[in-house]
């Protein structure tokens, strides 16, 4: 504000109001007044004229503060109502966008399909919309204040609620229909958390129908598949002058069909891996002797190739898990170290622990892999040289098979590798599947 509209509005008003005053003082005096007592008299009129300016602004401030000043508000009274009116309208303004913004929120948060909770800093419910009451059966009004832990009880969601890890979405089955598929993330914003919770049951049928196939298809081949490769087997051992012409169309014939077979059961591997819930992942399994066990195939494997293949193993080391599973993703790393390292070359087994995990490695001294393929090597099917993995007898399911064996121990598989120097392809299991040997336990 200027000085000039200052004194316009304010000043100028106070100053006509004291002239007024003296002028009525002079008028007075000519009664013969004490002039203290005009004084007096002036300063309470003054003060009087202010205090009701007060009772004013306060009655409009507590009765029709929405509504302008009243006209009787004058000077500096009447600058600071017009402020406080000004305010008042700029937040009935802002409050009337905030409630418009918060209606549209609700409605679009009702409208999408998808189950919406909001947690407090505690993690108990403060709001959820209509979709997370279908999808885990919450009550409108008994559940809000509610930690989230007491409703949601599965022992899946109580790790991934409580772990750090929240990268990945959650699977599991909805608390009220075991036939009601759901996905969960748990998502952090200022103090609060955010729970989105998805309707999957009809992209999980469809996942099963696709598995089901899968497994049905490679079941139904296996049969046919072992009587074709018995029978050439038995062609291409016939020592017969009519036959002789026909052997190396029997070899190559026998070479596709055992390829066949090989692919046959990786991917009834696979579709167990995907289906097998029950499974027991707790065995007490040694280590150390299964890693001298795929030594001894790894060297068979090796045949001629001159290489030199090595294994340190911590004796002491054991994991929790399912022998089967575990077997099968060591024994595909060393396989593939042999198959893709050439003659003379090296590969190292290690069995140890660092920190808080327990790592299997397969290092080896092959061609290596260019860094663009590494993030997509786990998939299936996907290989980096085709003709290369085909000459090896590959199927380009292995990788994917350790994976998926991995991650159902909570495991992981990590990737190094230089071009032209080789790679290293660890099993990096957490500490608390290790145990030490039961046999050393005893002995001690
Ligand atoms: P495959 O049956 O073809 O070996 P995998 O899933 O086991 O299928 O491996 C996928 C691809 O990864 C392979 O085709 C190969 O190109 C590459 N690969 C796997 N292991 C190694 C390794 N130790 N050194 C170099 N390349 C490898």
């Amino acid at each position: 504000m200027t000085w000039r509209s200052y004194f316009n509005s304010v000043i100028g008003h106070e100053v006509k109001f004291i002239a007024l005053l003296v002028f009525a003082c002079l008028l007075v005096s000519t009664t013969g007044l004490p002039f203290n007592w005009l004084l007096l008299i002036a300063l309470c009129c003054y003060v009087g004229y202010h205090l009701y300016q007060g009772k004013i602004i306060l009655e409009w401030l507590s009765e029709h503060k929405s509504s302008s000043p009243p006209d009787e508000i004058r000077g500096i009274w009447s600058l600071i109502a017009q402020q406080v009116h000004q305010k008042n309208k700029y937040h009935k303004n802002k409050d009337n966008r905030n409630k418009k913004l918060i209606g549209q929120f609700t409605k679009v948060s009702q409208a999408i399909p998808d189950g919406i909770i909001i947690l407090d800093s505690q993690g108990r419910i403060e709001w959820f919309n209509d979709p997370a009451i279908k999808l885990l059966g919450l009550r409108k009004q008994q559940d809000r204040g509610v930690q989230i832990l007491q409703l949601l009880r599965d022992p899946g969601f109580v790790k991934y609620f409580q772990s750090h890890d929240r990268d990945k979405e959650l699977r599991m089955d909805s608390p009220i229909s075991n036939k009601l598929k759901l996905s969960l993330r748990v998502v952090g914003f200022y103090d609060k958390q955010l729970v989105i919770i998805q309707d999957f049951s009809a992209l999980r049928h469809m996942e099963q129908v696709r598995q089901d196939f899968v497994a049905n298809v490679s079941h139904e081949l296996r049969t046919p598949l072992s009587v074709i490769v018995g029978y050439l087997e038995t062609l291409s051992e016939e020592e017969s002058d009519e036959l002789a012409a026909y052997q190396p169309v029997f070899f190559q014939m026998n070479q596709q069909s055992s390829r066949m077979t090989r692919l046959v059961e990786d991917l009834l591997t696979l579709s167990n891996l995907d289906n097998e819930q029950t499974i027991n992942h707790n065995q007490q399994v040694d280590v150390p002797a299964m890693l001298n066990e795929v030594l001894r195939d790894a060297n068979i494997l090796s045949g001629s190739k001159n290489q030199t293949i090595t294994l340190n193993a911590d004796p002491s080391l054991w994991v929790l898990g399912n022998t089967r599973e575990i077997h099968g993703a060591f024994s595909n790393l060393v396989a593939n170290a042999v198959n893709y390292t050439p003659e003379g070359g090296k590969i190292d087994i290690r069995w140890y622990r660092e920190d808080d995990q327990l790592v299997m490695s397969v290092k080896d001294t092959g061609a290596g892999i260019d860094a663009l393929h590494i993030d997509r090597i786990t998939e299936r099917f996907y290989r980096v040289d085709r003709g290369r993995s085909r000459s090896t007898g590959g199927t380009g399911l292995g990788l994917a098979i350790v994976k998926h064996a991995l991650q159902r121990h909570e495991a992981a598989l990590e990737i190094e590798s230089t071009i032209g120097e080789g790679s290293t392809f660890s099993c990096v299991f957490p500490l608390e599947r290790g145990i030490e040997s039961p046999e050393l336990v005893a002995n001690s």
